[in-house]
């Protein structure tokens, strides 16, 4: 691989901004992750993030800066992960390379790329994780995946509340899910406790920051499920993208 394609380890800049750092193994998949992402993108339109300091930036940092808390304490338990709407694996595939205990499930409705992300993750080695092609309304609505989960992630997929519905009923109660957003508005800080109230959850906790590098604007909510979703939750496919609770 050329130079130009060689990600950078910034091992100082984990250890200060997350108090951790990778492994040699997980540099090494790091790198093949990226590799394989470019090779990907020659034929699906996977991300048009593409040079190795942004690749660290927006896609490896960004995903594991959503569970920094749980870098420490939950890597030495078993947890199962899920990640809806992963496209081209993020955050879920950092996420399981870094907490190898962890086993994560990586849900998208996209076929093409879930056939890209089995064949990724095979040619990575990575053991910890399953594919699913479905909908997040569909699989929240079936018993081997409603409130099976202790965590679930999800980046760029929609608004807030939409993303609370997929994520709520997959969860188990205790559980905790990972919203990751870029700019926060005062109107959506107002609206979401409601919605997330009506799926059994509350908002715990909003962590404001910037990126290291480009310093852009992140936020991550996290959401505890306190108490059973209403089976009316999730509506069918597309109702909760169409009226968002
Ligand atoms: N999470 C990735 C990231 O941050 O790079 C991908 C974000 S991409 C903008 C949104 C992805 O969510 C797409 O791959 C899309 O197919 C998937 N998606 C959207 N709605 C979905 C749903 N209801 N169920 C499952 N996947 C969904």
């Amino acid at each position: 691989m050329a130079d130009d394609h060689l990600l950078p380890e910034m091992i100082d800049l984990w250890q200060q901004t997350l108090s951790w750092q990778p492994t040699t193994s997980q540099q090494s998949q790091f790198q093949q992750l990226y590799e394989l992402i470019l090779a990907g993108n020659r034929q699906l339109n996977l991300t048009r993030i593409a040079a190795p300091v942004e690749f660290w930036e927006k896609h490896l940092w960004d995903s594991l800066r959503g569970v920094a808390m749980l870098l420490q304490e939950a890597s030495k338990t078993k947890q199962q992960a899920i990640d809806i709407g992963t496209g081209a694996g993020f955050p879920g595939i950092p996420v399981a390379i870094t907490l190898d205990n962890w086993t994560v499930t990586l849900l998208d409705s996209t076929r093409k790329k879930m056939a890209f992300l089995q064949t990724l993750i095979a040619q990575i080695g990575i053991l910890n994780t399953t594919t699913i092609t479905d909908r997040a309304e569909a699989l929240g609505q079936q018993s081997q995946h409603r409130q099976n989960y202790d965590i679930a992630l999800v980046r760029a997929v929609g608004p807030a509340s939409v993303c609370a519905e997929y994520a709520l009923p997959l969860l188990k109660i205790g559980g905790l899910a990972v919203l990751y957003r870029g700019h926060w508005t005062s109107h959506e800080a107002e609206t979401l406790p409601n919605a997330v109230e009506q799926l059994g959850g509350v908002v715990e906790s909003t962590e404001a920051f910037t990126t290291p590098i480009s310093y852009s604007t992140r936020h991550c909510l996290y959401l505890r499920k306190v108490a059973d979703t209403p089976d009316v939750f999730p509506r069918p496919v597309g109702v909760p993208a169409h009226q968002p609770l």
